[in-house]
């Protein structure tokens, strides 16, 4: 692609961020041209390995960034990691500014003993295992106890869950790998618990996650009641959506009184609030119960011990600092920045001209595709006005990526690994059969 044009921009993941900010740049400057580098030979970031493989209707947003893609002022460069293929040094040096948008691929731990044994995982493992991040096939959770427990009730935990209690069938139409497939077919696990230091009404779960979980087949929900005392009376102050999340749980748990017994050979899902984990065992967790003050948990000094075969640890997500060279906050894990703009090491509120930071990298892990969607744009903008600013230089000329020594995926090669995997998928009757070897990836893209 010759392309002749004066600014030069360099957004590194090719995640929701990275593509979100390259299509605003490349629709509000003309004569901008947008390479992106991404660490794996393949695009889309957690789009591709985080998401539900139950949830396809979410990966429709792969439909916008392929036609991003498509624009010949976009060049796509996969199989490039910053820090290792090319340093951030080299990346300012050709390009008039740079957009770091890679991510969160880090987990918070718990900070409890026994905390690195093998029935203890993350949750990121566990999504990445069943979504084919590459090596992530050799986790080989073990399924074959009857009790998990889940640390954590977000919508990560909810999706581990789900996929832990699906029937089988429903799971294979879609593009969970054939490995995750066979192991949860042949998976002896029957109750998840998934447990909150907090109460119902701080549950990180929505209401659409919970509604799910309510229409499985062959799953039993159980709530405590006991977590419920005084919840009904606060439902009319609530916020909406939070009410209706919090109305929902209370339709469940009256309907579960009224259940005569649970169908003995069905599963369970466990939603368990206020407890707080405190120590790891080799088949049980413990738990402080705790209580809440000002919406915070306490620990109180009673306990409880739940049986837990496996543990699926799933209290967030964090960044890490890919070059040496990035304004990184390790504590809070993620790069220091002011409304997009990266800021200098150490110097107050000064900037480093041209560098900025998007997505979960510079948010933390919070928020859906939609809400990096408008932060990706919010830093967009916020380039294209610094450009027309002249807030960093603008004017030299730059070189752009130079391939040395790598074996580069480039759209094309993408298109490739992307046939090919349907196709693969076509055969099985599933949407896609992903490809989980870098080697057969590069193989695939011609490279
Ligand atoms: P990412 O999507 O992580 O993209 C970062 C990219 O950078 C990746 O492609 C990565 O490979 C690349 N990269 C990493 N390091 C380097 C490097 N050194 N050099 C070059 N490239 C690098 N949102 C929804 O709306 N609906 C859902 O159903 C949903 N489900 C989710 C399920 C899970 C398990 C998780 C974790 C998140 C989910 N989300 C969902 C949230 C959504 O995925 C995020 O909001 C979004 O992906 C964040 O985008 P990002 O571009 O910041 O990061």
């Amino acid at each position: 692609q010759q392309v002749t044009a004066k600014k030069r921009i360099c957004i590194v993941g090719a995640g929701p961020a990275g593509f979100y900010a390259a299509q605003y740049l490349l629709k509000q400057l003309s004569d901008c041209t947008v390479d992106i580098v991404e660490k794996l030979p393949v695009p889309f970031g957690l789009v591709r390995f985080g998401v539900a493989p139950d949830h396809p209707e979410v990966k429709n947003v792969i439909n916008t960034f392929t036609k991003t893609a498509e624009n010949p002022r976009l060049r796509f460069f996969g199989n490039v990691s910053l820090g290792q293929d090319v340093s951030l040094q080299e990346l300012r040096q050709r390009y008039h500014a740079v957009l770091l948008t890679y991510g969160a691929d880090q987990d918070r731990e718990l900070q409890l003993q026994n905390e690195e044994q093998k029935h203890v995982i993350s949750a990121r493992k566990f999504v990445a295992w069943y979504n084919g991040l590459p090596g992530a096939e050799q986790l080989q959770p073990d399924l074959s106890g009857r009790d998990v427990t889940i640390v954590g009730q977000g919508n990560v935990a909810m999706d581990v869950a789900r996929m832990l209690l699906s029937p089988i069938d429903t799971l294979k139409a879609t593009d969970t790998t054939e490995y995750a497939l066979e192991a949860l077919a042949r998976s002896q696990v029957k109750r998840v618990h998934l447990v909150g230091r907090r109460g119902p009404l701080q549950a990180a779960f929505t209401i659409k996650e919970l509604r799910e979980m309510l229409k499985l087949p062959n799953v039993t929900t159980n709530w405590r009641a006991d977590d419920f005392a005084g919840i009904a009376e606060q439902v009319e102050q609530l916020q909406r959506p939070r009410r209706r999340l919090t109305e929902l749980m209370l339709k469940s748990l009256s309907e579960q009184s009224k259940r005569t017994a649970t169908a003995v050979d069905g599963k369970q899902f466990l939603p368990i609030f206020l407890r707080a984990p405190k120590a790891i065992s080799a088949k049980e967790i413990e738990f402080a119960v705790t209580q809440l003050q000002e919406n915070a948990a306490v620990a109180t000094d009673t306990t409880e011990c739940l049986p837990a075969d496996l543990i699926l640890r799933s209290i967030g997500y964090k960044s890490s600092c890919a070059d040496p060279a990035i304004n990184f906050d390790p504590q809070r894990g993620h790069v220091r920045h002011d409304q997009g703009r990266v800021l200098k090491e150490g110097e107050g509120s000064s900037v480093e001209p041209g560098l900025y930071v998007a997505g979960w990298l510079g948010t933390g892990p919070t928020g859906v595709i939609l809400t990096t969607m408008n932060g990706a744009f919010a830093v967009a903008k916020t380039i294209c006005d610094d450009i027309t600013a002249n807030a960093f230089d603008t004017a030299s000329t730059k070189p752009g990526f130079e391939v040395a020594n790598q074996r580069i995926v480039t759209w094309d090669g993408w298109l490739r690994i992307d046939q090919h995997e349907c196709e693969a998928g076509k055969a099985k009757g599933k949407l896609r059969e992903k490809i989980v070897d870098v080697e057969q990836m590069l193989r695939i893209a011609g490279v």
